[in-house]
């Protein structure tokens, strides 16, 4: 059987299989993501010739949300290098929910950059002269992986600034403790902006692509992150990517990967390919039900499990 039919028959039975699948809750605590459609589907493929395979709602617009970390902890590595940012945010899984406001370790350091704890400091870490300028840093990034400029859901920008309690006590703890440049209200419009651009699973499997072609996009050939970061992140996101359900994820899928509250998935497939999916209703650890579950599916039948011991494009089925 060809590559691409492999990967079409595992996009189909990944879809078919779950598509009726109504488990999990959509996230509420922004009121804006409320309104989503639990039956919105849809999963995408982007291999490294930027070729992308897609069955869904795979080009349907969500907001980001936590999946916007990986980028800007990109950005960040670039603007800092490694040692320096290591030295002001950790690479440790907290083992706690995305928001738990406690975690900074014994040096008042954020245990890693997917919590929001250590988000919200990466965010204020990006090179600009301004908070608006370090927002254009970051959509100028999405621009060239893309190949045109994100737009950013102003309604679930303004529904979380409006409640996100939780984010603001974070951000006035990490002042206290003298981490942040920036105010603590200027770091949370920067970074409540940044969760609210608007992506799709194509453009989240176009994301992870680049992540997965060291750093170059296959869309728009442009180097976005140097290639030497690019392990880096990748290992983060596979001990930290998935909150506190990421040794589940390891173990069951076996993928570097982030996913974010609206019901997004971004997995990467190093030296193949990227995924992105989309479907809102969450588990209990707030990762998308069948977003984890179509992850599950593609990687056991396409053998891409980091841990499995292979070198073709599509191996034997792993079965
Ligand atoms: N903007 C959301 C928050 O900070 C992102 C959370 C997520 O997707 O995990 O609460």
């Amino acid at each position: 059987m060809k590559d691409i039919e492999a990967v079409q028959l595992a996009l189909e039975a990944a879809y078919t299989t779950l598509k009726d699948n109504d488990s999990g809750e959509i996230a509420t605590y922004i009121p804006a993501l409320a309104k989503a459609d639990p039956n919105s589907f849809g999963i995408a493929i982007t291999d490294l010739q930027g070729r992308s395979y897609k069955i869904g709602d795979s080009d349907l617009p969500f907001s980001i949300q936590s999946i916007s970390k990986v980028l800007t902890y990109g950005l960040a590595l670039h603007d800092h290098g490694r040692d320096d940012i290591r030295e002001r945010v950790g690479i440790e899984p907290t083992g706690e929910a995305f928001d738990a406001i406690i975690k900074l370790d014994d040096h008042n350091k954020p245990l890693n950059p997917m919590t929001n704890t250590g988000a919200i400091t990466i965010t204020d870490m990006i090179k600009g002269t301004s908070p608006d300028n370090k927002l254009d840093i970051i959509l100028n990034a999405y621009e060239r992986i893309l190949g045109h400029a994100p737009k950013i859901d102003m309604e679930v920008y303004q529904s979380e600034y409006d409640t996100g309690h939780r984010n603001r006590a974070i951000a006035h703890l990490l002042t206290h403790f003298g981490i942040l440049d920036e105010t603590a209200n200027d770091v949370l419009r920067l970074y409540f902006k940044q969760c609210s651009i608007l992506t799709s699973a194509t453009e989240l499997s176009v994301l992870a692509s680049m992540l997965a072609n060291k750093g170059v996009s296959p869309i728009t050939n442009e180097s976005v992150i140097q290639q030497k970061y690019i392990r880096d992140i990748l290992s983060v996101m596979f001990s930290c990517g998935l909150y506190d359900g990421a040794g589940e994820w390891a173990f069951e899928v076996g993928m570097p990967a982030k996913s974010g509250v609206s019901g997004g998935i971004m997995a990467v497939v190093p030296g193949k390919c990227g995924i992105g999916i989309f479907s809102p209703p969450l588990d209990a650890r707030g990762n998308s039900i069948r977003g984890t579950q179509a992850c599950k599916i593609l990687s056991k039948r396409l053998g891409w499990h980091a841990l499995e011991c292979s070198e073709s494009f599509v191996p034997q089925n792993t079965d």
